[in-house]
């Protein structure tokens, strides 16, 4: 078939790779989670590999930086006009390597061109800042400079996303990268930086590091002096590592890590609208993301039309292979992922709770599992403490405004938070008490490139999108002019 065609292609002529040619080390294999199938054998790189990578990238760096941003703005912006071209190819090799509906696919891919995009037009405004000083001999100013080389780890389930949403505003500010993608889904972004390299990249600005297994590429990257920055999205578990490891040299940080996003229906809520984005905060991407509701709050004079319309809504979603036209939920990425969402159901009707729909395994090919929904959850359960990952929906009942968003703030985390209600005085209170990086109100989606995407809490540090994206990715410099 085509795009399994172009995956391979796209695996072979990768140049950034430092692999191009005969490569006669350790393999490692790609798979299809919906079939099984085998997509792809890659190059499995290790420690030399990465430390060859970060010299080319240090090599690459002072140049990349030296260009006119208006030159860096113009090969991003060459990089994006690629992708879009190339979106339909691109999204093929994502369902095909992470599983998801073909539109959703689609929609990511978009969704990534849309950061390069931004930071095309972001690197023309790095704007420094003059200040006037306390005495008259002197002159003040700051100016922003390049990190440097950056070393970015990224997760399997926004295979393209999450690559340009750290890539595109580092190479904007100046920074040469290097990227270890996830094992499971390394092919689009191989892809994306095929793209790249017809773009116009000079060699050695993007790095690419096929490899199995993340801990010796991530050790390399956090201890080789010539990496100046770390920006990792995954587990909150690697990022507490990553952090460590990196903090022998101070080496900065930008971490996107795990969430427990709270998705709160008060009484005066618009309950369709509500049930409409409980839905998509739910279930996009069979809830396997990091601002997925993964505990459903309803006032208790709203909960059971709520719950009953719910549960209509989520037996018209359609599981299956992402290639098949009606899929509106694919599988999930492997079987760690069943094995965790069997136990949180498990433990949750051991508990008391009542299964509404779903609840089970989908067949005994790929990893597909039943939308479910689950009433009467109450704190203790695992699903209302843990990240599901799954498209399970616990719901929970409560009372108060106030009894809400302590038992919301309850969590180590703090990505992204919903909630629906009419009143404003109650938008407002609500919105400035939960203690989340990311509030959506009477919205169940609110990822834009024009918006700074980030948690606070154990959720992570910097911020992803918007002109504060940048700043992650820049140093400031203040120059004092003295004597005259
Ligand atoms: P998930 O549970 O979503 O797979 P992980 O945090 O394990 O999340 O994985 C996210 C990314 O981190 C992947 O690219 C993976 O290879 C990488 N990774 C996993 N373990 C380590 C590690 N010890 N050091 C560096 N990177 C790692």
């Amino acid at each position: 078939t085509k795009h399994l065609r172009a995956a391979d292609q796209f695996a072979k002529l990768d140049s950034f790779t430092h692999a191009s040619g005969a490569w006669d080390g350790a393999t490692f294999d790609v798979f299809n989670p919906s079939t099984g199938e085998l997509l792809a054998t890659l190059p499995d790189m290790g420690i030399e590999d990465a430390h060859a990578a970060i010299e080319a990238a240090a090599k690459a760096q002072p140049i990349w930086a030296g260009k006119p941003a208006k030159d860096r703005s113009a090969i991003l912006r060459c990089w994006h006009d690629l992708i879009v071209a190339h979106a339909d190819d691109l999204a093929a090799i994502l369902t095909a390597e992470m599983g998801k509906p073909l539109g959703e696919a689609k929609g990511e891919v978009l969704h990534a061109a849309s950061y390069i995009e931004w930071y095309a037009e972001e690197a023309k405004r790095i704007y420094g800042e003059t200040f006037p000083a306390p005495a008259n001999d002197r002159r003040m100013l700051v100016i922003k400079q390049p990190v440097g080389v950056v070393g970015t780890i990224t997760p399997w389930n926004f295979p393209a996303s999450m690559v340009a949403r750290k890539i595109a505003p580092a190479l904007a500010a100046g920074c040469a990268i290097v990227l270890k993608p996830a094992e499971q889904t390394p092919l689009v972004a191989g892809a994306m930086f095929v793209l790249a390299e017809k773009a116009g990249f000079p060699a050695g600005v993007l790095n690419l590091l096929y490899a199995s297994e993340g801990a010796p590429i991530g050790r390399e990257l956090c201890s080789n002096p010539k990496v100046r920055k770390i920006s990792f999205t995954g587990s909150t578990e690697v990022g507490r590592l990553l952090m460590r490891q990196c903090s022998d040299q101070i080496k900065k940080v930008s971490l996107e890590l795990g969430g427990n996003a709270p998705f709160i229906v008060f009484d005066d809520a618009d309950i369709e609208e509500a049930v409409d984005g409980a839905i998509q905060a739910k279930f996009r991407n069979a809830g396997q993301t990091c601002v997925s509701a993964n505990r459903i709050y309803v006032q208790s004079a709203v909960h059971d039309a709520f719950a009953e319309k719910f549960v209509a809504r989520v037996r018209e979603l359609r599981v299956g292979d992402g290639f098949s036209p009606d899929a509106t939920i694919g599988p999930m990425i492997d079987g760690h992922a069943i094995e965790k969402i069997e136990a949180h159901v498990a433990d949750a009707l051991a508990k008391g709770a009542e299964l509404r729909c779903g609840g089970g395994r989908i067949g005994t090919k790929g990893t597909f599992f039943e939308p479910t929904v689950l009433t009467g959850i109450s704190h203790d359960m695992r699903a209302a403490q843990e990240e599901t990952f799954g498209p399970i929906a616990p719901i929970i009942h409560f009372e108060t405004a106030e009894q809400v968003v302590a038992e919301a703030n309850d969590t180590i985390y703090g990505l992204a938070a919903y909630f629906y209600a009419e009143n404003l005085k109650r938008v407002w209170h609500v919105a400035e008490a939960l203690e989340y990086g990311m509030v959506g109100i009477n919205t169940g989606r609110m990822s834009s490139e024009a918006a700074p995407f980030g948690g606070i809490k154990q959720s992570g540090i910097g911020r992803e999108g918007s002109r504060h994206g940048l700043e992650d990715y820049l140093e400031m410099k203040y120059l004092c002019m003295g004597n005259i």
